[in-house]
């Protein structure tokens, strides 16, 4: 078996359904919401007024879709089963790549 990290155990790991930006959970704290009323989809940062959960579009309530969005373009994100960690920067990685963004290889377990 290969050592797992202390945190691969209380963290969650998320990667960005839209730009495939991978990022721990606790780098996302806006969860995503959609508007009933028109249906548009946003996260805290996009909202009517940049801090609650209104529609930036018609000012109506979203309801929560999910609990993080992408710290980097604002869309809906899937939970990754597996993962590494970069010894460099220290960021996640999805398991299918071998190259970290920070351009540091992937260590040999
Ligand atoms: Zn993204
Ligand atoms: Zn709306
Ligand atoms: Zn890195």
């Amino acid at each position: 078996m290969p050592s797992q990290s202390q945190r691969k155990k209380t963290t969650k790991v998320y990667q960005c359904d839209s730009c495939e930006h991978v990022f721990y959970d606790y780098d996302s704290y806006s969860p995503l919401y959609e508007c009933g009323e028109c249906g548009t989809v946003f996260n805290r940062d996009n909202s009517f007024d940049g801090s609650g959960h209104n529609c930036p579009d018609c000012g109506k309530f979203g309801s929560r879709i999910d609990d993080v969005s992408c710290p980097e373009c604002g869309e809906q994100c899937s939970e990754l089963e597996s993962w590494w960690e970069c010894e460099e920067c220290a960021n996640p990685n999805a398991d299918d790549s071998d190259q970290c963004s920070c351009g540091a290889a992937k260590a040999e377990e």
